[in-house]
């Protein structure tokens, strides 16, 4: 039974009990109304509620500043990976776009520019799309499986000339994920007050959940686009934190946009959660119209990932999972019941001293162990190691004696292999004692 096991799967990822057995009552009938929580309409006031309940609990726990819009999508977070560069690339080209309609229209009026005013819209479009093929630039920083897959939509969306991969750590590290290189070997592109183009963008994965790599803090070397700034140049911060979201605190502040699907800290797979500065979107924002897209060459994102239309409907555009919001809601009030004023502080605390716990053990039996990513890089959620050398028969028994004690969901990402324990919010600080423990007996009996 439920309670005779402890969970470390990637995601899906366990959630807690007291949720689900909630759940189970709403499900057939939602706060007495004689309907399940999935038959009432997304356009109902109950579920304005659980919308409205979801948003303040991320809020409190996050302190997600009023400046900052909460978007709840579908398309999980590969939705998000084409979600960004449709978004932000629309919002580069606008601001551009207005930038040469004025100039023009003011070299036209002086004579500086040959040609009429009727030639102006021509004149801005050509303009524009001579920057974008010089000028438009995204840069991803590489560090695991994750950011990978967004870069590689991101060039298969824009054009590989256009993503600057400005950091690559596979290609540091000997052909595997599992460093971080350091700040000053980034090859961001350099911004417009350093003689370059500046950058539309920087992205990265806060944590790699296949390699177990996370980012032990916000880079220090990179400057996000000040909020209050609309004529700054410095890049929008973008950072997806699918697999460590709500484990720690987050300066909300410094990033253009966080995303992350639900189904690893927060919920079940259906939602994506996507906090979002509300100077990216209208009205503050200008969005550039399909006509400018299709002209200049870039592609046109589906109604559903654009993050204004979202907004404006308050994540209603169209019908939204309610009851996978009810779940996210429930986890994160949750954790603010359980942490008090403490907050995120509290969860984060508790995500350290299970870490601590695992890591702890397996670093004791280095003959036996080996964690995969660099110290200092380790990730607190996913912790990636190799059995006896990633023998493979050996990790099959490990994996097995896990098994046997109730200890499932270790076995590593297909792509890599070897064993993961995912140290998600839901796993209690008593199933990591009890990995811990079984680290210790497999290692002394071998
Ligand atoms: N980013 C990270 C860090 C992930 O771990 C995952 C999924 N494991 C994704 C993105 C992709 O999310 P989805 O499967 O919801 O599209």
């Amino acid at each position: 039974s439920r309670d005779q096991i402890h969970y470390f799967g990637a995601g899906p990822a366990p959630l807690p009990t007291p949720v689900l057995e909630k759940a189970a009552g709403a499900l057939l009938n939602y706060q007495d109304t004689g309907i399940g929580i999935c038959e009432i309409s997304h356009r109902s006031a109950q579920a304005n509620q659980v919308l409205a309940d979801a948003k303040s609990a991320l809020t409190q726990l996050l302190d997600v500043p009023d400046t900052y819009d909460i978007l709840f999508l579908q398309g999980g977070g590969t939705g998000e990976f084409s979600a960004v560069v449709y978004n932000l690339v629309s919002i580069w080209v606008e601001k551009r776009r207005r930038r040469a309609l004025e100039d023009l229209t003011i070299a036209l009026a002086d004579g500086k520019e040959p040609g009429s005013k009727e030639d102006l819209n021509a004149k801005v479009l050509q303009r524009l799309k001579a920057e974008v093929d010089k000028e438009l630039k995204l840069d991803y920083l590489v560090t695991g499986s994750w950011s990978q897959k967004a870069s590689q939509e991101a060039a298969r969306l824009v054009g590989a000339d256009k993503v600057n991969v400005a950091v690559d750590a596979k290609a540091r590290n000997g052909g595997k994920f599992g460093i971080i290189p350091p700040e000053s070997e980034w090859s961001l592109t350099p911004r417009k007050r350093e003689g370059g183009p500046g950058s539309a963008l920087i992205y990265f994965c806060d944590n790699e959940t296949v390699d177990g790599v996370e980012f032990p803090s916000f880079p220090t070397s990179i400057t996000g686009h000040a909020e209050d700034d609309v004529d700054d140049d410095a890049p929008l911060i973008v950072a997806d934190m699918s697999s460590n979201f709500i484990s720690r605190k987050v300066d909300v502040k410094k990033y253009a946009v966080i995303f992350g699907g639900a189904q690893k800290n927060v919920g079940n797979a259906g939602i994506t959660i996507v906090i979002v500065r509300k100077s990216l979107l209208p009205p503050t924002a200008a969005l550039a119209s399909p006509e400018v897209l299709r002209a200049v060459g870039l592609p046109i994102g589906p109604i559903v990932f654009d993050w204004a239309t979202i907004a404006k409907n308050d994540s209603l555009y169209n019908t939204l999972p309610i009851f996978d919001v009810w779940i996210a809601g429930q986890v994160m009030a949750g954790l603010l019941e359980k942490f008090g004023s403490k907050k995120i502080q509290g969860q984060e605390e508790i995500s350290r001293q299970k870490a601590n716990l695992i890591y702890g053990a397996l670093d004791k039996y280095p003959n036996v162990y080996h964690v995969v990513p660099d110290e200092s890089v380790r990730s607190r959620m996913n912790i990636c190691f190799r059995v006896h050398g990633g023998d493979a028969d050996k990790e099959k028994q490990f994996l097995a004696g896990a098994e046997k004690l109730g200890l499932s969901g270790l076995k590593g990402h297909r792509s890599v292999g070897g064993i993961r324990a995912s140290n998600y919010n839901a796993v209690s600080v008593e199933g990591a004692k009890k990995l811990a423990t079984y680290l210790e007996e497999y290692a002394n009996n071998k």
